[in-house]
């Protein structure tokens, strides 16, 4: 039986300051719905997922989930529980009835895969699943500011999402009562009377819901981020001509690089650095060099897809350091250009571009002038994953 997911994204966020609904505010470079979506779309168990959203947002619904896998999103309703309902109709004329669905707050950006699996499995034996945490504070009851009374916390448990369910009584509870106003799904299963199992959920499953919480959004996900370093390694052979591109910078010489491309021996380099930290392929692979289509390419196209790649993943390029390995031309006259000419292709601060220079003491192919040689290391910042 398959499991989908649907994500409740039409809300408002009205305790948060501005007019941009807190599921579209910007976390650690991307809209809190990317992250939220990302482990729904990384899991195996989930076939596929689907998003309510106000109507008003899609814009930007389209650019919080540009490149990512889903089909078209549901509009949502006036309350909660309407967008639910809304987003379950369209699932079961997509999925079928006979499908199980998980249910969660696209303000939650953190389920990790060992919760939404606990959900999914507890839905092998119960028709509902619900996340829960205990109460670790004292309840008190109050009233005009004062104490009232102590709550015993014994039995007492927080909800959290994504709450797992079988379709179709879920999509029949939702029908039904319809006239109850209701915070979660849980809440509609219990008016209608079926028993709901309770799993353990998860501290970092928090809801996003004032500025502190969008701080510690923040905060855990600079903690997550996953540094990865690669390296890149590139040589073009010299032939006729009176300049080479050097990092996007034509710098005049006595002969030319012969290659494929603009032969950017430096760029090259660079470009295969940031594939390699993301583990996605090299330059050849992107780029096959037999594609008439590259023929005499400026290569900074090749930087620039490299950096899309990065920003598609989420992550940051931190830092990158290039040596280009010659007896000439001098590199020295123009570095500052190249690295100005890297960073404006990269869209990063100079400050995280480095271009040193070295000969090779006249040892070797660069050494008897044959050829120019460039070799790169990147370091980015990616958003963890599991080990
Ligand atoms: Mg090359």
């Amino acid at each position: 039986m398959s499991t989908f997911a649907l994500i409740v994204a039409a809300g408002r966020g009205t305790r948060l300051p501005g007019d941009v609904p807190k599921q579209y505010r910007v976390v650690g470079g991307k809209p809190l719905l990317w992250h939220t979506l990302r482990p729904f779309l990384g899991s195996g168990g989930v076939e596929s997922t689907l998003v309510v959203i106000n109507a008003g947002d899609m814009a930007r619904y389209q650019a919080a989930t540009e490149g990512l896998d889903l089909p078209p999103p549901v509009m949502g309703g006036a309350r909660r529980q309407d967008s639910v309902r809304l987003g379950l109709e369209a699932l079961a004329e997509m999925a079928g009835e006979d499908a199980r669905v998980l249910i969660h707050d696209a303000a939650r950006p953190f389920p990790s895969s060992g919760l939404i699996s606990r959900v999914c499995s507890a839905l092998d034996n119960h028709i509902a699943a619900l996340p829960v945490l205990d109460v670790a504070d004292t309840l008190k009851s109050g009233k005009d500011g004062l104490v009232t009374g102590t709550v015993p916390r014994t039995g007492i448990y927080r909800a959290q999402t994504p709450q797992g369910f079988h379709l179709p009584p879920l999509l029949a509870a939702h029908r039904r009562f319809i006239d109850e106003d209701v915070t979660d799904d849980a809440a509609l299963m219990e008016l209608a009377g079926h028993q709901i199992a309770m799993v353990e959920g998860e501290k970092n499953a928090f809801k996003v819901t004032n500025a502190s919480d969008l701080a510690r959004a923040e905060s855990m996900l600079a903690a997550q981020m996953d540094i990865r370093v690669g390296s890149g390694f590139d040589v073009h052979r010299f032939d006729e001509g009176d300049h080479v591109m050097l990092c996007g910078v034509r710098v005049p010489h006595t002969q030319g690089l012969a290659g494929h491309s603009d032969a950017d021996v430096g760029l090259h380099a660079l470009t295969d650095a940031i594939l390699g930290a993301l583990g996605e392929g090299d330059i050849g692979q992107h780029f096959p060099p037999n594609n008439p289509k590259w023929r005499g390419a400026d290569s900074s196209l090749f930087l620039k897809e490299a950096g899309a790649r990065v920003t598609a993943r989420g992550g940051r390029i931190n830092h990158l350091d290039l040596t280009i390995i010659a007896e000439a031309p001098k590199v020295a006259p123009q570095r500052d250009a190249m690295i100005a000419r890297v960073a404006e292709i990269l869209q990063i601060q100079p400050s995280r571009v480095s271009i040193k220079a070295t000969t090779t003491e006249r040892l070797g192919f660069t050494g008897r002038k044959e050829g120019m040689a460039a070799q790169a290391t990147a370091t980015l910042a990616l958003p963890g994953e599991a080990p």
